[in-house]
């Protein structure tokens, strides 16, 4: 069996205020943002790639007011999507985190079997004595089992094979990674977080000034284009609301 990639569509964050996110917004311009979440189905395991918001927002139709300028609205539940596709949290056996904010890690406690992967600099930030210094807030991710965690050091080859592996792209936070996965039909996709808000932004380096490391988040940027052009990667930034109407979310996949 083919590698097989799922987009399932874990929330949307409502911003009356963009340009804390993105350099190149009007200050006070609203925007719609975004979540995703990823299932990789290969044949040694199904890997899930980060957990979106959390579902118990979905009882909320209004959603969440999370701060004065940003509501979260969970439309569909990570769990339901994942049923849809005959999914259960059980079998997943490796939830891989892009970093630790709370858009990310919200049904983090969800998979009762699954490891729990992130990089090193990221649990040492998130775990040590100031995670708010580099914009962790340990109330975010306090359902994740510490047991669980295991961490990893740079880039990191989930099965040994080259079809999952992990990319470093630190400077949003300490240990902000991504993911690319490379497919026989669909061809190579970078699953690149949050690196940047916006393809242009993407596109022209324009890096968020709320980011924990500025230079390491122009390096990063530098580095998701250099996996672009010299592997052919398709790149999906993860809260671009704009360019992600147009990839196909579960159940359909990309293999
Ligand atoms: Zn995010």
């Amino acid at each position: 069996m083919a590698v097989r990639l799922y987009v399932l569509d874990t929330g949307l964050i409502e911003s009356a205020d963009f340009a804390m996110w993105s350099p190149s917004a009007e200050a006070g311009e609203h925007r719609e943002m975004s979540v995703r979440s990823y299932l990789i189905v290969h044949p040694r395991g199904m890997v899930l790639w980060d957990t979106g918001i959390d579902d118990a927002i979905a009882a909320h139709s209004e959603g969440r007011r999370i701060a004065d300028s940003i509501v979260f609205r969970v439309p569909r539940t990570l769990r339901s999507q994942l049923a849809e596709i005959g999914v259960a949290p059980c079998d997943v056996g490796q939830v891989v985190l892009s970093h630790l904010h709370v858009d990310h890690v919200g049904n983090v406690g969800l998979f009762p079997a699954a490891s729990v992967l992130m990089q090193r600099a990221e649990y040492e930030a998130g775990y040590g004595p100031s995670p708010e210094r580099f914009t962790l807030d340990p109330d975010a991710y306090a359902a994740l089992d510490r047991g669980r965690i295991e961490t990893v050091d740079g880039d990191h080859d989930l099965f040994g094979d080259g079809t999952v592996v992990l990319k470093t792209l630190p400077g949003h936070t300490p240990g902000h990674q991504g993911m690319l996965v490379r497919l026989r039909e669909s061809g190579s996709v970078l699953l690149a977080g949050d690196v940047a808000y916006t393809a242009r932004d993407y596109a022209e380096g324009a890096v968020r000034e709320a980011n924990v490391d500025l230079e390491q988040s122009r390096k990063s940027i530098e580095a998701a284009q250099r996996i672009e052009r010299d592997l052919g990667a398709t790149v999906w930034l993860h809260h671009d609301l704009d360019a992600q109407r147009i990839i196909r979310t579960a159940p359909s996949f990309y293999d």
